[in-house]
Formats: structure tokens, C-alpha cells, sequence
């Protein structure tokens, strides 16, 4: 009698450690896209403060009170400012790396960055 199996010992040794790194890939870029995400405020093109995302906050700007932020769920906005255009509060809430809004009449910017940012986008030395 010729036994065939459907699988080779092999070939589900194979698959298991596929799925067992696809779980750890998972694992770790599950962790770093969402857990550790903070938001950069700069003036005038200087870092004023870092904010941490997973805290829920409201604050204004040191250097401009009219200007307001807050912090929901992971997510940055601006909620409130004294410019003419209110573009910067009409951009809504910010989230993931990479995204930003911009107060342009009073040079204000939120830049969301990961704590494991490696794109290289970031000029500031801080
Ligand atoms: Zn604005």
C-alpha cells in the first residue's frame, strides 16, 4: 500500500516557522505602530515640546495660549487657535507617523513621529 500524506514532516516544519515569524513580525510592529507614538510641537521651526500620545490631554502653547491642543485616543489636534485662516483646526486629529498640520500665520507645526521613526525625515537636531 502507497501512503501518501498531504504534507511533508518537512513542509510543516517549514510552515510553522513562517507563521511563527509572521506572529513575531506581527508582534513587534503591532507594538511600535501604536503603543509608542508621541507628537512633536515646534515654533518657528524649534521643538517646544513632545507630546505623549497615549495620554489623553488638553493644553495651550506656552508661547501662544490662543493655541490649543488636544489629545484623544492616540490622535493630536489643533482645537483652537487666535489665526486668521484656521487651517491648522480645521487639519483635525493627527495619528500616525508621519503626519502633520501647520499653523502657517503664527509658525506653528505638529508632526506625528513614532519612537522608532528610522525614515530619516526628521531635520531638527534636538
Ligand atoms: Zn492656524
Amino acid at each position: 500500500m502507497d501512503k501518501r500524506p498531504l504534507f511533508h514532516r518537512r513542509d510543516v516544519w517549514l510552515l510553522a516557522g513562517l507563521l511563527l515569524l509572521a506572529l513575531l513580525g506581527f508582534l513587534l510592529f503591532g507594538r511600535g505602530a501604536r503603543g509608542d507614538v508621541s507628537a512633536r510641537i515646534a515654533v518657528d521651526g524649534q521643538v517646544v515640546r513632545t507630546v505623549d500620545l497615549t495620554k489623553d490631554s488638553d493644553f495651550a502653547l506656552e508661547q501662544n495660549p490662543h493655541i490649543r491642543f488636544s489629545v484623544r485616543e492616540g490622535a493630536i489636534a489643533f482645537v483652537s487657535s487666535d489665526c486668521p485662516d484656521r487651517l491648522c483646526v480645521h487639519s483635525g486629529y493627527l495619528s500616525r507617523p508621519g503626519q502633520m498640520a501647520a499653523c502657517l500665520p503664527r509658525r506653528v507645526s505638529l508632526t506625528v513621529i513614532g519612537t522608532d521613526d528610522s525614515d530619516g525625515v526628521d531635520g531638527v537636531a534636538y
